[in-house]
This record gives C-alpha cells, structure tokens and sequence, in this order.
C-alpha cells in the first residue's frame, strides 16, 4: 500500500486516490534559462511516483504548465534584445531535450499559459461574481478573506506571508487599493508589452491563476496529487488552494500536496534569481543519465540535496555495478523475490527513493539468476537508473 506526506494535513497517509486514472498536476518550468539540478531532482521526484504506480498497474494523466508568459521572461528577453516568444520557445525545446536525456516519463498534457486565456478569464470571472475578487486600478485581485482556509497550507503568520511578498519585486504591496497586503493579482492590467482582452480591460494573467486554471481543465475540479518544489508552498500553492476551491465550490482541490526539498550549492538553494547553479546538461558531459539520476534519487525527495561533486562521481561507479550485474539479459515482470518486495516496499514508504536504490544494489549483488528480470525491471522502468 503506498503510503504519501501530504503537506497539508502534515502527516503520511495511504494514498487513496479519488480518481482512475491517478489525476497529478505539478507545476512546471518558465523557460528562459537552462534546467539546472534543481528542477531536475524535482520532476524526476514525480517521474518515479508516475512510473511506480503505472508499474504496480495504477494508471496516470500527468499534467504540467509550462508558464510561457511571465516578468522573468520578458525582462530576459529585453535584457538579451530577442522577442519573448523566441526566448521560451528555445527555451522549452531545451528543457525538454534535457529531460529527454534523463529518461523523464513526459507529462500527458503540458498546457501553455498563452494558450489557456480562456479559461483563465472564466476563471477570475467565477471567482467576481461569487464575490471572492475585486476590481481595482492595478487589475483584478483576490480577496483572501474570503477563503476560509487561507493560510491551511503553508501554516505561515500574515506577518511571515508579508515578509515573503515583500521580497517579490512585482508584490506592489504598498498599493492603497488592495483591502489585504497578502490579495493577490488575477489579472493585472497592464499599459504596454504582450497584453490579453478581458472584460476587465487588456492585461496579463496572474502567476497563480494559470495552474488553478490548467488543473481544473485538465484534471478537473479536485485532483489526487499536486506537485512541485517547497518553495512553491507559499505563495503560490497556498493561493491556488483558495481560488480554486473559492471559483469551483468544491474541497480539497488536492488531495495529497507532494513538496520537493531545494538542491543547495554550498547551503545555498541552487536558483536562478542566486546564479548558483549546476545545469542538467553540465553535468551530462561528464557523467551518464543514469548515474545522474541515481544521484539526485539517492536521498528522500523531501530533504535538502546537497550538491557533492564527489557523490556524483560515486553514483557513476554505482551505475556501472549496477549494469555490471544487472546489465545484460531480459526485462521481466516484477517477482515476489525478498529484494524486489524490499525495493517496491520502500517506495511505498513515501517514496524512500534512497533505501529503494540501496536495497536494489544489495540485491543486485546477490541475487539469483531467476529474480534478475524483476530487479531489472525495477532498475530500468520503474528507478531509470539502469
Ligand atoms: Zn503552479
């Protein structure tokens, strides 16, 4: 039974899901710079949990935006003198490349925020008409008092939220129009640059309105598992919690909210805003997918990863046993063997990636020829780290 944290309700549960297929959204990329270790551990986080459950014969309808209009992106694109369109596209075609490499089970939809306007817009309309947004100069804001479970997610004080807002450069919290600091843009409307009609006037859409938007499309009005980094919580899935449930009336939107944790560089979280990264392409120069993979899923996806040069150069070695054992010979269906059982068990463990590619090893190294297909079913299908 596969046991899941939810971070809401700050507990691990079995994970019971209310629809077949399992629905998952994560949030995805803002393509205008290149994937970097951070996001790499975070989507192949899910790309275990997908191929787990589609192993155990539990189907999938994977989701993930792609945030092809934002501030960072037309700020890059000026900074650079390309058109923004230009910059996501590549962009995008470059993430997507990378992850390609790193053997990632792609998402089933990846809507594109300029292309879900529509919904967006039918969306901020729900939520004025129910009372739970206001009009004002700057846009169309959300009226947090009126959600009420605001807060419920991330369990952060309005002064800690205030601290997080203010070092946003777009919070404009100083605005004398907003009834609460922590009201967040739906829409903004906006003088120049990539602008959208609306009945409330040309703009852009709100960060946190378009996966509300794409989830409830896709997915529908409540969805089993939502994904993303921890630093996500807040503001971001704390507000799409209150939107949602405020515009479609039904609750929980989620059922499981599944955080991964940062990959630091020297205790710093490895960000583009810090220019600390490692990119995922970097690192394939000199080491293989697999090995790559086997060392950002060789600790609990809830945990800081400390990026260790050494470590990756370890887990290089460890690939190399592992198709050293296990390389040759045929993929079978997974047996009841004690180290199949103890690899599938730790999964099931809130997704223990680390005691499951331990555990894996150990049976490597022992196993009978006749478990072989089953560990490496396990290795190449379900790990990808064979
Ligand atoms: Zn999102």
């Amino acid at each position: 039974m596969l046991r899941l944290y939810d971070t809401r309700r700050r507990a691990v549960f079995p994970f019971r899901p209310r629809s077949s297929p399992i629905t998952l959204y994560v949030c995805g990329v803002t393509p205008y710079d290149t994937t970097h270790l951070g996001h790499a551990r975070t989507f192949l986080t899910f790309d275990v949990l997908v191929r787990h459950l589609e192993a155990g014969g539990r189907p999938v309808r994977y989701a993930q935006n792609v945030t092809d209009i934002d501030e960072s992106i037309l700020q890059r694109a000026a900074r650079d003198g390309v058109s923004w369109r230009d910059l996501g596209q590549r962009e995008e075609r470059e993430f997507l490349a990378d992850m390609r490499r790193l053997g990632w089970r792609p998402p089933d939809v990846m809507p594109h925020a300029t292309r879900e306007i529509p919904s967006m817009r039918a969306m901020i309309d729900a939520l004025v008409a129910k009372g739970g947004a206001y009009d004002i100069k700057g846009g169309v804001y959300f009226d947090t008092s009126r959600a009420g479970h605001y807060g419920e997610l991330s369990r952060f004080s309005a002064a800690r939220m205030l601290r997080i807002l203010a070092a946003q450069d777009d919070a404009a919290l100083d605005d004398p129009e907003r009834r609460d600091p922590v009201d967040f843009a739906l829409w903004r409307r906006v003088p120049s640059g990539p602008r959208w009609p609306s009945r409330h006037g040309r703009g852009r859409p709100g960060w946190h309105i378009e996966c509300s938007a794409m989830a409830l499309r896709y997915l529908g009005p409540r969805i089993d598992i939502h994904g993303g980094g921890s630093d996500l919580i807040y503001p971001h899935h704390e507000n799409e919690i209150a939107q949602s449930e405020c515009a479609t009336g039904q609750r929980p939107f989620v059922g499981w909210w599944m955080h991964a944790g940062p990959v630091r560089l020297a205790g710093e979280k490895m960000s583009k805003s810090l220019g600390n990264m490692v990119f995922v392409r970097t690192a394939l120069e000199t080491t293989t997918p697999q090995a790559l993979r086997l060392y950002l899923l060789d600790s609990h996806y809830r945990r800081p990863f400390d990026h260790d040069e050494a470590k990756l150069v370890g887990a290089e070695e460890r690939a190399s046993a592992l198709a050293e054992t296990l390389g040759r010979g045929a993929i079978g269906p997974l047996g009841r063997d004690a180290a199949t059982r103890e690899v599938l068990a730790a999964l099931d463990d809130d997704l223990d990636t680390r005691t499951a590619i331990r555990a894996l090893e150990r049976g490597a190294r022992r196993a009978a020829a006749g478990s072989r297909p089953s560990l490496r079913h396990l290795a190449r299908r379900v790990l990808g780290i064979l």
